[in-house]
C-alpha cells in the first residue's frame, strides 16, 4: 500500500500539487488523468522520489520514503519507470538495454548469468521484441523502440511501475494495440501500475481505478464506470466524455425539474451532492430519448445532424441552450428544423449499476 498524505508541491510561489490524498493498493492498475498542466507529472515524479513534496508525506508499506525533510531516491526504492520520450541509450542494443536493470537496479539484481538471460528472455517475449534483440535504437519503429522502453522497465519486476503518458508519440492504431499490450503485462506480472495520461479513453479502457485531476487537485477517484456514469463535479462530467449540464431544480434531494419545464420531472440518478448543490442534472448525450415533439415534455429544435455510422449525433436547441444528443442508427431519424423532444433513459441507472 502507497498512501500520499496531504502532499502538495510549489514551484517558487507557484503551486502544483495542493492537498493530494490517494492510496494505491497492491497490484492495482490507476490512471492519473486531467488535462495538461494539472500536475501528472509531479504527482509522478513525487512518487518516484525525483523531488520532494513541500508538505506532506508518501509512505510505502508504512515506510516514510517523502516528506519535506526526508527523500528517499528512486533507486533506493522498488520501482520503474516508462516515459513518453522513450530515453532509450544509441549504442546499446535492445536485449543490452533489457539486461541493464539486472546489472545495475538495487533491487532487480540478478548475479547468476544464466537467471539474468532467462530474464530477459522472457522479458522481451512479454513485449514481442526476441527477434529484434541484437538491433539498436535506430533500426527501430516508435512501437518497438516503446516495447524497448517498456521491457527495460519491467524486468527487475518492479513493485511499481510508473508511466507517463507512454503511448502520447505513437499513432492511434499503434496505441490501440499497445493498450492491449500493457495490460496484458500488467495481468501478467501483479505490479501496481500508476499510469499518467490526458487521453480519457485510455484511462476508461485500461485502468481499475482513475484519478481526475484538474489545477493541482483531485476531483474524483473512483473505477472507470463510476467516473462516467457518477461524475462528481462539473469538470469531471464535462472532462471525461461529453455531458448536458441541466439547470433546473432539485425537489425532495431526488426529483428534478428542468428550467423552462415545470411539468417534466426527473428522478435522481445518482447525481452528486455537489452537482445537486449548483442545481444541475448531467445527462450523457447517449442518455437522452430522442422523439417527435410532444406536449408537457423538453421539446427543441434539430439544429444539426450528424452520421457517426453507429449513431447520429443530434444538436438540439432548447430554449436557449443547445444539447447535444446521440441517438442509435436504428432509432426514428430527425433532420435539421425537425421540432422534438427529449425524455431521459432512466433505466440507464439499473444497466450500469448491473454490469
Ligand atoms: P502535467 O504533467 O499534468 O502536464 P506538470 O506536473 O508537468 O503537469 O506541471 C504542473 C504545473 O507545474 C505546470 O503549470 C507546469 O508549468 C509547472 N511546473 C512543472 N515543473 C516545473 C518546474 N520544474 N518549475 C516550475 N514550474 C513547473
Ligand atoms: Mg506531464
Amino acid at each position: 500500500m502507497i498512501h500520499i498524505n496531504e502532499v502538495s508541491k510549489k514551484y517558487g510561489g507557484y503551486t502544483a500539487l495542493k492537498n493530494i490524498n490517494l492510496k494505491l493498493r497492491e497490484q492495482e492498475f490507476v490512471a492519473i488523468l486531467g488535462p495538461s498542466g494539472c500536475g501528472k507529472t509531479t504527482l509522478l515524479k513525487l512518487l518516484a522520489g525525483f523531488m520532494k513534496p513541500s508538505s506532506g508525506e508518501i509512505t510505502i508499506h508504512d515506510d516514510l520514503v517523502a516528506g519535506p525533510y526526508k527523500l528517499v531516491p528512486p533507486e533506493k526504492r522498488n520501482i520503474s519507470m516508462v516515459f513518453q520520450s522513450f530515453a532509450l541509450w544509441p549504442h546499446m542494443t535492445v536485449a543490452e538495454h533489457v539486461y541493464f536493470p539486472l546489472k545495475h537496479h538495487r533491487y532487480g539484481k540478478i548475479k547468476d548469468r544464466q537467471e539474468q538471460a532467462g530474464r530477459v528472455s522472457e522479458t522481451l517475449e512479454m513485449v514481442g521484441l526476441e527477434n529484434l534483440k541484437n538491433r539498436y535504437p535506430s533500426e527501430l519503429s516508435g512501437g518497438q523502440r516503446q516495447r524497448v522502453a517498456l521491457a527495460r522497465a519491467i524486468v527487475p519486476r518492479p513493485a511499481l511501475l510508473l508511466m507517463d503518458e507512454p503511448l502520447s508519440a505513437l499513432d492511434a492504431e499503434l496505441r490501440m494495440e499497445m493498450r492491449k499490450e500493457i495490460q496484458g503485462i500488467h495481468r501478467q506480472l501483479g505490479t501496481t501500475v500508476v499510469y499518467v495520461t490526458h487521453d480519457q479513453s485510455e484511462a476508461l479502457a485500461m485502468s481499475d481505478r482513475i484519478v481526475v485531476m484538474n489545477k493541482g487537485e483531485i476531483e474524483q477517484v473512483d473505477p472507470p464506470e463510476a467516473i462516467y456514469t457518477k461524475p462528481r463535479t462539473v469538470f469531471v462530467s464535462t472532462f471525461v466524455g461529453k455531458s448536458n449540464l441541466i439547470t433546473g431544480k432539485w425537489i425532495n434531494i431526488d426529483t428534478f425539474i428542468p428550467d423552462g419545464f415545470p411539468h417534466v420531472s426527473w428522478p435522481d440518478m445518482g447525481t452528486s451532492v455537489e452537482l445537486k448543490k449548483q442545481h444541475l442534472y448531467p445527462i450523457r448525450p447517449e442518455q437522452w430519448v430522442v422523439i417527435e415533439a410532444e406536449r408537457g415534455e423538453v421539446t427543441g429544435e434539430i439544429l444539426f445532424a450528424q452520421f457517426q455510422g453507429n449513431e447520429i449525433h443530434y444538436s438540439v436547441l432548447v430554449n436557449d441552450q443547445t444539447f447535444s444528443v446521440y441517438s442509435s442508427v436504428f432509432n426514428k431519424r430527425f433532420i435539421p428544423g425537425d421540432k422534438v423532444s427529449l425524455k431521459v433513459n432512466i433505466g440507464v441507472k439499473e444497466t450500469a449499476i448491473s454490469i
